[in-house]
């Protein structure tokens, strides 16, 4: 399964220090042979487009520095940076890019000559484990982008995979003791159509002129859902729901033990999960810790309360389900109307949290 990147590592810390040469400017530190390349966090940086033009929910009103929406050419440009280092591969269903498939695409609807084409959009997959350490380990999936505008998870996604990816001791203990099978945007032309705020007259949302929460993409609006979030039980219908759910079953063997679900911003910024166990687990309590500011949602309070309920279709519904990929603690998380920085920090957290439980066994 590692092929690819035994061979980097047989090849010695020369041929990890050239992989890594273009974004260290040439002066990458030699590694003793054996030893990871230590990766600055400058590493993670990288050109983007700032885009703020987009649908505004409610946690976002009134924020002074307003955080840019997370485009798909943000998912390819930071999964191609992230996927050149030695500890991080295509997963089991994806290609030597990392993709996992191309979405349909929107064309041209001479019905409707106001609406825009939107083009297929690739989908991604990949994995961020030592290769080095073999043998059972936790496997942990992550997701972001399934609601369309709610960016600010694939901020934390982005947080949680630098962390993961980069150099800090805690990270590479990770790495030994845990596969990350990550999937940046489970809703790519969702996205591209709220980055673009495209209303399709062939394919209206249903929510938009409501609240303008754009929750879905243009094949589901087509077939009069409404909700990304409420398809994931679906076969058949929609060809990129079908897509991921069939390469996160198959990447992590249809088991995981831990499955983040990234949305937001809401207030108050809270992660929830469908099961019980879940919300008391130790990574439960760990995750309080380290972030003290969020709420746990479910009983005894009365935010969300009613977490362990429909309606179905829900991506951690299906996750916790034996038709999906049985997760032991499934979870959704929902930033606040944060700064980037705080939500880079929350993904880091959700990673730490992680770090403090595997730590302690
Ligand atoms: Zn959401």
């Amino acid at each position: 399964m590692f092929n690819t990147k035994r061979r980097y590592l047989a090849n010695g810390p020369r041929a990890i220090a050239l992989l890594l040469a273009g974004a260290l400017l040439g002066c990458a530190p030699a590694a003793p042979a054996g030893e990871a390349p230590a990766v600055p966090e400058s590493y993670f940086e990288y050109e983007y487009e700032k885009v703020f033009d987009y649908y505004v929910i409610q946690a976002w009103r009134g924020l002074d520095d307003p955080v840019p929406a997370y485009t798909p050419k943000m998912v390819a440009r930071h999964t191609e940076l992230v996927g050149k280092l030695p500890w991080v591969s295509p997963t089991a269903s994806a290609d030597e890019n990392m993709v996992l498939g191309r979405t349909p695409g929107w064309p041209k609807n001479p019905d409707w000559p106001g609406d825009p084409e939107i083009p297929s959009l690739p989908m991604y997959g990949y994995q961020i484990t030592d290769p080095d350490v073999e043998g059972e380990k936790v496997k942990v999936v992550l997701s972001a982008q399934n609601h369309s505008t709610e960016f600010t998870g694939s901020w934390v996604l982005e947080g949680m995979v630098n962390f993961l990816a980069g150099s800090d001791p805690r990270a590479m203990f990770l790495r030994r003791e845990a596969v990350f099978y990550v999937y940046p945007d489970v809703n790519p032309e969702g996205r591209y159509q709220a980055v673009h705020r495209i209303d399709l007259e062939a394919a209206p949302d249903p929510n938009a002129g409501t609240n303008m929460r754009k929750r879905g993409n243009p094949q589901l609006y087509a077939a009069g859902e409404r909700d990304h979030n409420r398809v994931w039980t679906t076969r058949g219908r929609f060809a990129t729901v079908d897509t991921i759910t069939a390469a996160m079953k198959k990447d992590t063997g249809g088991r995981a033990d831990y499955f983040w679900d990234m949305h937001g911003p809401q207030e108050p910024p809270n992660w929830r999960s469908p099961l019980l166990e879940a919300r008391i687990n130790d990574y439960a309590v760990a995750l309080m810790k380290r972030e003290p500011d969020v709420l746990r949602c479910g009983p005894p309070g009365s935010f969300k309360r009613n977490v362990a309920g429909g309606p179905p279709g829900k991506m951690s519904l299906w996750a916790a389900s034996a038709e999906g990929l049985s997760a032991t603690y499934p979870y959704v998380y929902e930033p606040g109307g944060w700064t980037r920085q705080r939500l880079i920090d929350a993904g880091r957290n959700l990673a730490l949290a992680l770090h403090d439980v595997l730590a302690a066994e």
